[in-house]
C-alpha cells in the first residue's frame, strides 16, 4: 500500500514538474509572439545603409591631380595611379586609375586624405562576382554612379535597423514602441484583408 502511495506521489510530482516546464517553454513562445519580426526579405527588401557606410569607392577622373596621396595613406598602397608628365602644361596628366576591391579593406583613408575630394565612399555593397579579377575596378567602373537602395523600383527599402535613435547603437535593445524592420503580424493581416 505504501509503495503504491509513493508511486502516486512521484507521478503527481512529475506531472507538476512537466506542467511547469511546458509553461516555461510556452512563455518563451508567447514572448516571441509579442515581438516584431526583424527578417528582411532580401533581395525584395533591403535595409538602407547608414550614412557613414563605407561601400564601393566612387572616383571622379577630372578632379584627380595624380598626387598619389591616396596611395601613400592606403595601408596596402592599393590605388594604382598611372600618370605621365605633360611638358606643355608642366603638370601631371592622369592616364588610368584603379582600385582592386578584392584587396581593399574599405578603411576610407584614401577618401579622407584626397586633397581634391575626387574619391567618395558610396552605399553600394553588392559587388560579388565569380571571378575575383573582376573586382579590380578601373577609372570607368569607379566613375559609375553609385547604386542606391532607395532608387530601385524593384526593391522595398527598409529604414529601420539602419537609422537608430540618437545614442543607440544596439537595435535589439530598443524599447517595444520604437519601430523596427518589418511589419507586425496584425499589420500584415490588415494588408491582406484590404
Ligand atoms: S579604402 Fe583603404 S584599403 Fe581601400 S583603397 Fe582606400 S585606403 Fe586603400
Ligand atoms: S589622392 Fe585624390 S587627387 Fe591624389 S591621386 Fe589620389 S585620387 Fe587623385
Amino acid at each position: 500500500m505504501i509503495k503504491f502511495l509513493k508511486q502516486v506521489s512521484d507521478y503527481a510530482k512529475e506531472t507538476v514538474q512537466s506542467a511547469r516546464y511546458i509553461g516555461q517553454g510556452l512563455s518563451v513562445t508567447f514572448d516571441h509572439m509579442r515581438r516584431r519580426p526583424v527578417t528582411v526579405q532580401y533581395p525584395y527588401e533591403k535595409l538602407i545603409p547608414s550614412e557613414r557606410f563605407r561601400g564601393r569607392i566612387h572616383f571622379e577622373f577630372d578632379k584627380c591631380i595624380s598626387c598619389e596621396v591616396c596611395v601613400r595613406v592606403c595601408p596596402i598602397n592599393l590605388p594604382v595611379v598611372d600618370w605621365e608628365f605633360d611638358k606643355a602644361s608642366k603638370k601631371k596628366k592622369l592616364k588610368h586609375y584603379s582600385i582592386d576591391f578584392g584587396v581593399c579593406i574599405f578603411c576610407g583613408n584614401c577618401v579622407e586624405y584626397c586633397p581634391t575630394n575626387c574619391l567618395s565612399m558610396t552605399e553600394e555593397y553588392e559587388m560579388s562576382t565569380y571571378d575575383r579579377h573582376e573586382l579590380n575596378y578601373d577609372n570607368v567602373a569607379l566613375g559609375r554612379l553609385p547604386y542606391k537602395v532607395t532608387d530601385d523600383p524593384m526593391v522595398t527599402p527598409l529604414r529601420e535597423l539602419a537609422y537608430l535613435p540618437k545614442g543607440v547603437t544596439e537595435p535589439h535593445g530598443l524599447p517595444a514602441d520604437v519601430r523596427r524592420a518589418g511589419q507586425r503580424p496584425e499589420e500584415i493581416a490588415e494588408q491582406i484583408e484590404k
